[in-house]
This record gives structure tokens, sequence and C-alpha cells, in this order.
């Protein structure tokens, strides 16, 4: 239905059903199905492991590669490389890096605007998820020209879905090898499943308290705020009023003692010879 006059993006967008049935799958399933998978059969040391370590690489899939990577530029690296983190991005069930780069682009150029995907002056819910149940109307091509000029891209957003459907197929086939059926239902559930929801709401995260709560030490020309809290869920990504003001830096948190294991994982590329090029916006910080 065509609003008429000034209503919102949302209500000028169009409602994606698809989008609002998967989210609410996924919040169902983790709130209600895996406690009380929980209660009555339980999860194993081996489940945890898988979880933690699938939290961490699906995570830093975001972090290092849709975003400081693929977004942003921050630092180059080969081509398999790129694929590597790019996989690990897609487990994440965040889009394809085209799409979120593109999105990304876009919040950068509009931050606080009507255009800007996940503006955070509609609101916490709005900039945290409800964005994501509407096709947005601003999403355009010019948004995403350099991306598509980058074969790994392209070949990531067209194996998207496949390679959504092995990050939830690892855990469950290594739950089966280590306890049989039952084992991989379990570690399906927390390594598939309950990791993918504590991942989106980590990225989540960002959009919304990190424009919203915290400290503004680096610039007040937008909403984006510093939270060292946030830091500690989203591999780094809580210095997004540093963010914001140099936005290509491979870095999120400049100074050293900065919890920002994004940073960290760059740094040790380069040092081993897989990642080069990396960008600091401001060599007096840091
Ligand atoms: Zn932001
Ligand atoms: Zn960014």
């Amino acid at each position: 239905m065509l609003a008429t006059t000034t209503e919102t993006a949302e209500i000028r967008a169009e409602f994606s059903p698809l989008n609002f049935a998967l989210f609410c799958a996924i919040v169902a399933a983790t709130t209600i199905g895996l406690p009380l998978y929980g209660y009555y059969y339980g999860f194993s040391l081996f489940d945890w492991v898988l979880f933690l370590v699938m939290y961490i690489v699906t995570g830093m899939g975001i972090t290092v590669g849709y975003h400081r990577l693929v977004s942003h530029q921050s630092f180059e690296c080969p081509n398999w490389v790129k694929a590597c983190i790019l996989v690990a991005g897609g487990w994440a069930l965040q889009n394809s890096a085209l799409k979120w780069g593109g999105d990304h682009i876009r919040h950068h150029a509009k931050t606080d605007e009507e255009e800007d995907p996940y503006n955070a002056t509609k609101g916490f819910w709005h900039s945290h998820c409800g964005w994501l149940f509407y096709d947005s109307v601003h999403r355009k091509d010019k948004y995403e020209i350099r991306l598509r000029r980058d074969p790994v891209v392209m070949w990531q957003d067209r194996y998207y879905w496949p390679i959504v459907v092995t990050g939830l197929l690892l855990p469950f086939v290594l739950g089966v090898w280590h306890g049989g059926w039952q084992g991989g239902i379990s570690a399906f559930l927390l390594g598939g499943l309950f990791r993918m929801f504590m991942v989106l709401n980590s990225t989540f995260t960002i959009n919304s308290l990190c424009h919203m709560v915290g400290a503004q030490p680096y610039s007040k020309k937008d909403s984006s705020r510093d939270s060292w809290l946030v830091s500690f869920v989203s591999f780094g990504e809580g210095y997004h009023n540093f963010h914001h003001a140099y936005a290509r830096d491979f870095r999120n948190g400049p100074e050293w003692y900065n919890f920002d294991p994004s940073k960290w994982i760059i740094f040790t590329l380069s040092l081993i010879g897989l990642a080069s090029n990396l960008r600091r916006n401001d060599p007096t910080i840091g």
C-alpha cells in the first residue's frame, strides 16, 4: 500500500514476509525450543566449545570480512583469504557481503537520515532489527557499484544460500561424529542456531546501542558513540564513534588497550603475509 504524505520509510517500504517469518522462527526456536531441549536432554562441553568457536569465526567473518575488508577497504588480502573470510561471514545469516556492504556504505553516507538503513533516530527497535522487516526503497545500485567490481564478492553473493546451509550443516555433522544423532541435534542447536542468534544480536547492537549510549570523543557530527562494553560482544566494533570519524581505519579501537580482536586478527594476518596496506586514517592516534 502506498502512503500519500510524509509517513516513514517503514510505511513506504514494502513489508518483507520472508524476512519477518525467518526472524520470528529463529527467535522462537532460540528462546523456546532451545531451552526446552536443554532441560530434557542437556548440552555437552563439546556443544559449548563448538558454539564458542563458531561464534568467533562467523562473528569475525562479519567484522573483519563484511565490514572492514569489503565495506571500507581498510586492508587488502589475497582472493583465497578473502573467500574464506566471506564464507565465514555468510554463515552468520546477515545477507551476502554485496547486500550487507551496500547497506553499510549507505549507513555511513546518510547516517541519521531517512536513507540510513538502520536510522537510530527512529528508535532502538527500528535500528536494532525492525529495519530488516522491510525491503528499503532506498537500496540503490550506486552504493554497490564498487563492490560489484570484486569477483570474490560477486561469487559469494551468487552462492550465498548454499554457504548459509553449510554453516548449519557443519555443527550438525561434527555433532553426529562426536555423539551420534542426538549429538548432531544438540550441536546444531548450540553451534548453529544459538550461535547465529547471538552473532545477529551482536551486529544489531552496533546499529542500535552504539548510536544511543556512550561517549563521543572523536566527532559529534552524527549519533555514533563509543562503547567499550559493546566491544566485548562484537569483536571490537563498539568503538563506533572513532569508526564513523575514521571509517577506513582497519582499527575501530585505536588505542593499544582497546579491546578490538578484529584489528588484532588483521594485524596478525599482515605479519604472516596474508594482509597488506592496512589503513590508518589518523597516525597520531594509537
Ligand atoms: Zn553507525
Ligand atoms: Zn562501518
